[in-house]
């Protein structure tokens, strides 16, 4: 049976890893990049871990558990009349659904919010890195 992964962050690929070897299993995710560490991301923004150093698990790892794994793929709707998930890549057949798919940084609505940003994915610590190489400082907050 083939089980179907919406998410390549912890939670999907920690599944895969389980369900591997016993069941079909493919990942879909939207992000380019394979699974990287997000508590690492601060780190990463100070300069205290260089870019290669997010990525805990070697390129062929998903070869190799005979995980199929789509990136830079977004999934967009399921067609549980016929047991399909429908992405911007293409169709896949699932016999088990699953979605992994996380959470979104919440952003708060207050004056001034056209200068925040937020941080979740890789692409916003090199949003924020970036913006401290140009203006040197930020304030930082974190949720209650
Ligand atoms: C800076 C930072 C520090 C953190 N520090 C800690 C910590 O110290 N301790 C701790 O326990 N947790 C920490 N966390 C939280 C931890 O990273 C999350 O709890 C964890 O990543 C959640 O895993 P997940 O697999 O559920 O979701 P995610 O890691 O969010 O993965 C979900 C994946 O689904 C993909 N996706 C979403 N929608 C679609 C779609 N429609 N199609 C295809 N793909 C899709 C996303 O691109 C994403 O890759 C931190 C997070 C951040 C950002």
């Amino acid at each position: 049976m083939r089980v179907v992964i919406v998410g390549n962050g912890p939670g999907g690929v920690e599944l895969a890893k389980a369900l591997s070897g016993e069941f079909e299993v493919t990942i879909i995710e939207r992000e380019k990049l394979p699974y990287y560490n997000k508590p690492m991301l601060s780190h990463y923004i100070a300069g205290f871990l260089p870019e290669e150093k997010l990525f805990p698990l070697p390129m062929d790892w998903y070869g190799r558990k005979g995980i199929d794994l789509h990136l830079g793929t977004s999934a967009l709707l399921i067609d549980r009349a016929r047991n399909v998930l429908m992405t911007s890549g293409g169709e896949f057949p699932y016999g088990i659904l699953v979605l992994a798919t996380g959470a979104r940084a919440r952003e708060p609505v207050v004056p001034g919010k056209e200068y925040l940003l937020t941080l979740r994915t890789l692409s916003d610590a090199k949003r924020i890195r970036e913006g401290l190489e140009e203006e040197g400082e930020m304030l930082t907050s974190s949720p209650p």
